[in-house]
C-alpha cells in the first residue's frame, strides 16, 4: 500500500516536472524568437536557462571565423576570465563539447578524469552541464551552465532540458545572425560599396559625441559632381553609374582608415574626418577635387566636383548644423563656378 502510493507520488512528481520543463521551453523559445539581435538572444538565453536550471554560473561561447571559441555572454564569472577566455575546438570543456557535438554532464568536476585540475581554479566550478549550439549541422558555439544554487550535482534530467533549449536557441541565433548580416548590408550603398546615407548620419552623431567628449576636432566634407545630369544625358545612365563608382573609389583611396566615406545621395558624397581641423579638411577636399579633375573616364571624358567643408566648433554644435554649414559651402562652390573647394573664410 505504502509502496504503491510512493510510486504514484513519484509519477505525479515526474509529470509535474515535465510540465514545468515544457512550459520553460515554450517561454524561452517565445522569448528568443521575439528578438533579433544576436547579443540580446544570447543574453536572454543565458538568463532564462540559469533561472530555470537554478544555477549560478553560465557562459555562451561562439565560434569565430578564426575557429576560436570566445565567451560572448557570461554570468557569475570574473570579467577578466570572460575577457581572456578563448579556446580552440578540442580544448577545455567547451572545446570538448564543440569537438564532439554532444552535450556533456560533469557531476563533480573535482572527480572528473579530464577536466579536474584546470577548472577548479579557473571557474570555481563543482558541477556543470554543457551543450553544443548546432544549426544545419554547423557548430555555432557552446552553452555552459555551472553550479546549482542548492549545491546538488546536475542530473541527466537537467542536461536533457539544456539540450532542448540549445536546439531552439540555435535556430533563434541563426535567425538573429542573418538579420544582423542584412542590417550590415543595408548600411552599405550597393553601387559604390561606400556607407549609405543612414549610416552616414548615425556615424556623424557618434563622431560628434566623441569630438565633444574628448574635445577633438571633427570636419565634414560634402562633395557634389558638377553637371552630372549632362554626363548622364550624353553617355547614358550606365556610364553614369560607372563614373560614380570611379569617383567613389578615388575618394575612398585617398581617405585615411578612420575617415568615414559615404554616398550621401545620387551624385553626392560625404567624408567625415575625425581629428581634423578646418584647414586640414579643406586641403583634403581640394586634393580630391584635383584628383578627380585628372581622371579619364570612358571615351576620355572627364568630370569635376565641387566641395564644401565645415568643422565642428564654436558656432556649430549639432549634427544638422555641421551638415548645413558644409552644404552652404558646397552651394557657394557651385555658385562661384564649380570645380572648386569652399570652406568658411576661404575665397
Ligand atoms: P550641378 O553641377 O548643379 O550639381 O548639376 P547636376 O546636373 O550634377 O545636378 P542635378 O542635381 O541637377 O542632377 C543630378 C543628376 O545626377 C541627376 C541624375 O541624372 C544623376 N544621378 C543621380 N543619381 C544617379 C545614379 O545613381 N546613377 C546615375 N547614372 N546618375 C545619377
Ligand atoms: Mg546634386
Ligand atoms: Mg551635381
Amino acid at each position: 500500500m505504502g509502496m504503491r502510493s510512493d510510486s504514484r507520488e513519484q509519477a505525479i512528481d515526474a509529470l509535474r516536472r515535465r510540465n514545468a520543463d515544457l512550459e520553460l521551453l515554450y517561454e524561452t523559445v517565445k522569448d528568443l524568437n521575439s528578438t533579433l539581435s544576436v547579443d540580446r538572444v544570447l543574453q536572454r538565453l543565458l538568463d532564462r536557462t540559469l533561472e530555470h536550471l537554478e544555477a549560478e554560473i553560465g557562459s555562451i561561447l561562439l565560434l569565430g571565423d578564426d575557429d576560436q571559441l570566445r565567451v560572448m555572454v557570461a554570468k557569475g564569472l570574473p570579467p577578466e576570465v570572460v575577457e581572456r577566455t578563448q579556446m580552440k575546438i578540442g580544448e577545455g570543456i567547451s572545446g570538448h563539447v564543440a569537438l564532439h557535438g554532444q552535450p556533456l554532464i560533469v557531476e563533480d568536476v573535482e572527480a572528473h578524469p579530464i577536466f579536474r585540475r584546470r577548472n577548479r581554479e579557473r571557474y570555481y566550478t563543482s558541477t556543470l552541464i554543457s551543450a553544443p549550439l548546432i544549426r544545419n549541422g554547423a557548430l555555432l558555439g557552446v552553452i555552459n551552465i555551472n553550479n546549482k544554487t542548492n549545491r546538488e550535482p546536475f542530473e541527466p534530467h537537467d542536461l536533457r532540458l539544456l539540450e532542448a533549449i540549445a536546439a531552439h536557441a540555435s535556430v533563434a541565433l541563426g535567425n538573429a545572425r542573418k538579420y544582423e548580416d542584412t542590417l550590415r548590408l543595408s548600411q552599405i550603398d550597393a553601387l559604390t560599396g561606400l556607407a549609405n546615407h543612414g549610416y552616414f548620419y548615425k556615424t556623424l552623431d557618434r563622431e560628434i559625441e566623441r569630438s565633444r567628449r574628448y574635445e577633438r576636432g571633427l570636419s565634414l566634407v560634402m562633395i557634389d559632381i558638377d553637371y552630372f545630369k549632362q554626363y548622364n544625358d550624353r553617355h547614358g545612365h550606365r556610364a553614369g553609374d560607372q563614373a560614380l563608382v570611379a569617383v567613389a573609389r578615388i575618394i575612398g583611396d585617398r581617405s585615411r582608415a578612420h575617415d568615414i566615406v559615404a554616398r550621401y545621395g545620387g551624385e553626392e558624397f560625404s567624408v567625415i574626418l575625425p581629428e581634423t581641423t578646418l584647414d586640414g579638411a579643406h586641403a583634403f577636399g581640394d586634393k580630391l577635387r584635383t584628383a578627380i579633375e585628372g581622371i579619364s573616364l570612358d571615351g576620355g571624358e572627364s568630370l569635376t566636383i565641387s566641395v564644401g567643408v565645415a568643422s565642428f566648433g564654436i558656432n556649430i554644435t549639432a549634427t544638422s548644423q555641421l551638415v548645413d554649414a558644409a552644404d552652404a559651402e558646397l552651394y557657394r562652390a557651385k555658385s562661384l563656378g564649380r570645380n572648386r573647394t569652399c570652406s568658411p573664410g576661404s575665397s
